[in-house]
């Protein structure tokens, strides 16, 4: 697999590649812009948080809010530690079996029909994640922040994928998959800067691209904002289908109705829980199956869609700040390409303890100490074993658990090495 480089890295994240540098034959030799967008997500993060001091006196970024959002991120990317990502999988086997037509992978004329294909069809998957309740469980995640910057692009939903992937098998009938392969993750990557509360207008660019001044409207809660600008990459789709609206009146983020808390699974997977109890309510099979595949508002008696008057009038609410220290690390790479099944869904678990940990932390629930002291047993038996190794040196932490007892009486009854006399109080060196 070609590694695109650091200036070609940093291009794809603005879609700023050209068709000659960025088409390939095989899927295999596809680069992995987002997995390598790393550095660039930090950069820009970092960059937005100073450049946000700078401008407003104070931070855009809270701790708490922050991390919940980049644990999302890192929780919607665990499923490609075991295989490649649903869209692609599926998109491969309808290639190989189905296709109609195979146009040629090295033509620019492919490249740009690629690109407004995926930009289509992600139009409409996220349509319809917002307009079916059980499609909205899944992309509520990305909406649950109640800030706006560089972080909320990272919060993403582990289970969207899922699903997703149906809306672009059309595509599969005549475009080559390692065309697809690559637009779909210049789409995603695209979607990471608008992101953020500093750009305000881009003037002509506006009429045709989703900027971030399209974008904020889209994840307000203001009664303007709801359901509107859908689009990935181009604005044109809202404009064409309807379901645009230009920024007003100030924008207050987040769910219609909150959920104030920071433990990963829990935003992951509280919608599942709510719409399963809002079924229950229902006698009738039809509004038990309309809960589920109509919108996430509607009700009986009222369209498909709900009535957005019904969700409660915006205001803005103090946020909950979180208690700091915590040791970062990260899973030896090298380790991973290696590892057994067994042992990558091991890591998995640990990755979702620590979140979940953190997520105990922050709410200052009763069981957080013994939760984290639970994971930092296991962390330092991994570190023990080279499984996980820190993500700075600086940071390890020791895991050669050696006896350190403490000399309190006479030589005789303390052990060979001890070197002291009297009553020493010294630890005992090997
Ligand atoms: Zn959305
Ligand atoms: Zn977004």
């Amino acid at each position: 697999q070609k590694s695109p480089g650091l200036q070609q890295g940093f291009r794809s994240m603005f879609f700023m590649l050209t068709p000659n540098e960025s088409s390939f034959q095989k899927v295999e030799a596809v680069p992995q812009y987002v997995e390598q967008a790393t550095p660039f997500f930090i950069g820009l993060m970092v960059l937005e948080l100073l450049v946000g001091v700078l401008k407003t006196g104070g931070s855009v970024v809270t701790i708490s809010d922050g991390l919940t959002s980049i644990s999302a991120g890192m929780v919607s990317r665990l499923p490609m530690l075991l295989m490649r990502g649903c869209e692609l999988s599926a998109y491969m086997y309808v290639w190989d079996h189905y296709h109609l037509v195979e146009l040629p992978w090295d033509s620019a004329w492919t490249w740009w029909l690629t690109f407004l294909g995926v930009d289509f069809c992600y139009y409409w998957v996220h349509r319809f994640a917002h307009e079916v309740a059980v499609l909205w469980a899944a992309h509520q995640v990305h909406h649950s922040s109640e800030y706006y910057n560089l972080t909320t692009a990272l919060r993403q939903s582990l289970t969207q994928q899922f699903t997703s992937w149906i809306f672009y098998m059309p595509l599969a009938l005549a475009l080559p998959p390692s065309i697809f392969a690559v637009h779909i993750q210049l789409n995603l990557l695209y979607q990471f800067w608008i992101h953020t509360e500093l750009i305000r207008d881009l003037g002509p660019l506006e009429l045709i691209f989703n900027t971030p001044k399209h974008h904020r409207v889209h994840h307000g809660r203001n009664l303007y904002c709801i359901d509107k600008n859908y689009g990935g990459i181009l604005i044109i789709w809202d404009r064409i289908f309807g379901t645009f609206a230009s920024e007003t009146d100030k924008v207050i983020y987040g769910l219609v109705f909150p959920i104030r808390r920071f433990e990963i699974l829990h935003v992951q997977f509280h919608y599942y829980l709510y719409l399963w109890k809002k079924s229950k309510i229902y006698k009738t099979i039809i509004h038990k199956l309309a809960t589920f595949f109509n919108g996430p508002s509607w009700k009986p008696g009222k369209s498909r869609l709900g009535d957005h008057d019904d969700n409660p009038k915006v205001c803005i609410i103090p946020q909950r700040k979180m208690p700091s220290g915590f040791i970062t690390h990260h899973f030896d790479t090298r380790k991973t390409q290696m590892l057994s099944q067994l042992t990558v869904l091991g890591m998995t678990c640990y990755i979702l303890l620590t979140l979940t940990s953190l997520g105990f932390i922050i709410d200052q629930r009763p069981r957080a100490a013994s939760l984290e002291m639970l994971r930092c047993v296991i962390m330092v038996t991994m570190h023990r074993y080279s499984y996980i190794k820190p993500f700075l040196p600086l940071l390890a932490v020791p895991t050669e658990v050696r006896p350190t007892v403490v000399c309190l009486g006479t030589v005789e009854t303390c052990c060979l090495h001890c070197c002291h006399t009297d009553s020493c109080q010294k630890p005992i060196h090997d």
